[in-house]
């Protein structure tokens, strides 16, 4: 299980640039093929930009044509939780990190196998560690 991280807002801003602290502490969204990791095809790991919790590999990246960073599988479905969210007039199902409850974006229901599923992820939400 991943350890509990909790800062105030006012810590989280010290630490992130002001997209990074919009996007993970407020629930933003970074615009379309606007983030750093879209066409990113190295090999290695996506962590929190947060607190570093292992989130995604480049192993299960492919590419979704959305304009943000895809994933069919987290790195450990420990370290990823799910919620509902019913903002923006919309039903979706949102991606957080479980460790400091970073936004890191939504999953939906049409990815490639063998999952069917696709974690829509911003940039601004990850930190990649090449391998
Ligand atoms: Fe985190």
């Amino acid at each position: 299980m991943a350890e509990k991280v909790t800062k105030t807002d006012a810590e989280w801003r010290k630490e992130l640039t002001p997209e990074q602290f919009e996007i993970t502490r407020k629930k933003g969204t970074e615009r379309a093929f606007s983030g750093e990791y879209v066409d990113n095809h190295e090999q290695g790991m996506y962590r929190c930009r947060c607190c570093g919790a292992e989130l995604f590999r480049s192993d299960e990246k492919f590419e979704s044509g959305s304009g943000w960073p895809s994933f069919w599988e987290p790195a450990a479905a420990d370290n990823v939780a799910t919620e509902e969210d019913n903002s923006h007039y919309m039903q979706r199902t949102e991606a957080l990190c479980k460790s400091c409850g970073a936004h890191l974006g939504h999953v939906f229901e049409d990815g490639p196998k063998p999952t069917g599923l696709r974690y829509c992820i911003n940039s601004a939400s990850l930190k990649f560690d090449k391998k």
